[in-house]
C-alpha cells in the first residue's frame, strides 16, 4: 500500500516505536527493503537520496517502478525524497509522485530554512504529501567530519521552526553522523534535545545516520521521541560486502547472480533494524 509518512509516523509516535527509513537507490535495494518489511509486517519508508538520483539513475526512471512495488506491497510503504537540497528539485519531486519529501535547507540561515520549508509544506499539504525538514547540522564519518556539539540542533530553534512551518516530521542533530562508524565506536547522544522538542511539539522526530549508532542508542532515542530512524550505510555495506564475498569465491560470477546475491544480506540487515526500532507487526492492516 502506497502511503505518505503522516499516519505511520503518528502511530509510531503514539505507540513509542520507530519506523525504519532505508536508503535505496536501485530496484534491488528497494525490492529487498519492501520484502523485509512484508515479512515483518512493518510499515516502511523507502528513502531515495537526491544525491543518488542525480549521480546514479535519475528520478524519472527509479521512482515509477518503486511506486509500483509500494502499491503492490502487503504493508504500508512511503517513498520519501531524502535530503532534497533544492526547492525546485523538491517541488518537481512532489509532481513526480513521491508520497513524502524532505527539504533540507539546514545549512541556510534559520529564516530562509523556515521560508523555503513553508512554501514546500503549502504545496505538499494540498496533495496529502508529508514533509520532513532539518534544523541543526549533521556531519559525516566520511572525511572525518563527525557531528560536533556546536552542530547540534538548538531545541528552541526546532520548536519555533515546527510552529512556523507545520512540517510533518523534523530531523534533529544530537550526536549521530552519516556513514559507517569506525569499529567499536559508539557515538554519545544528547537525548535532552529530543525530549525537549518532543514535549513542546509532539510531532514525529527523525534520527539520521542510524547506521552504527548501536541498538541501545536507537532505543533510547525512540524513548525520547524519535519516530523515524534513517539507516543507509549499514544496508549498503551489507550489499557491498556480499559483492566482495561472492567475487572472492568466484571471480567469474555473472553480474545477474552477483546482484541477486545482494538481496538476502540487504533483507537481513533491514530485518535487524525493524526489530531494533520495534516496528515489527505494526502495519496498519495487521494490528
Ligand atoms: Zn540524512
Amino acid at each position: 500500500m502506497y502511503v505518505s509518512m503522516t499516519d505511520m509516523l503518528e502511530r509510531a509516535s503514539a505507540g513509542h516505536y520507530g519506523v525504519m527509513a532505508i536508503n535505496c537507490f536501485n530496484l534491488e535495494s528497494a525490492y529487498a527493503t519492501i520484502h523485509a518489511a512484508e515479512k515483518a509486517n512493518a510499515p516502511i519508508i523507502i528513502d531515495l537520496l537526491m544525491e543518488h538520483l542525480e549521480k546514479h539513475i535519475p528520478r524519472e526512471y527509479v521512482l515509477p517502478p518503486v511506486i509500483l512495488m509500494a502499491k503492490q506491497a502487503k504493508v504500508e510503504v512511503a517513498i520519501n525524497l531524502d535530503h532534497g537540497k533544492s526547492e525546485d528539485y523538491v517541488m518537481d519531486s512532489i509532481e513526480a509522485g513521491f508520497s513524502s519529501v524532505m527539504i533540507d535547507e539546514s545549512e541556510k540561515p534559520f529564516r530562509e530554512n523556515v521560508q523555503i520549508t513553508r512554501r514546500i509544506v503549502e504545496v505538499a499539504r494540498q496533495k496529502g504529501i508529508s514533509v520532513e525538514a532539518e534544523v541543526g547540522n549533521m556531519g559525516a564519518v566520511k572525511g572525518d567530519h563527525f557531528t560536533q556539539a556546536d552542530m547540534y540542533t538548538d531545541p528552541d530553534d526546532a520548536i519555533r521552526f515546527i510552529k512556523r512551518t507545520g512540517v510533518t516530521a523534523l530531523a534533529l542533530s544530537f550526536g549521530s553522523s552519516h556513514g559507517v562508524m569506525p569499529k567499536d565506536f559508539v557515538p554519545v547522544f544528547d537525548f535532552d534535545i529530543v525530549r525537549k522538542v518532543k514535549e513542546a511539539t509532539g510531532i514525529p522526530l527523525v534520527l539520521h545516520g542510524g547506521s552504527g549508532c548501536g541498538a541501545d542508542n536507537i532505543k533510547k532515542a525512540i524513548a525520547a521521541g524519535i519516530s523515524k530512524v534513517n539507516v543507509g550505510s549499514d544496508v549498503m555495506k551489507a550489499q557491498a560486502d556480499a559483492v566482495y564475498a561472492q567475487q572472492q569465491e568466484n571471480r567469474a560470477i555473472e553480474y545477474p547472480d552477483l546482484m541477486h546475491g545482494t538481496l538476502q544480506p540487504a533483507m537481513d540487515m533491514v530485518t535487524k533494524y525493524i526489530e531494533i526500532s520495534g516496528s515489527a507487526g505494526k502495519n496498519l492492516e495487521t494490528m
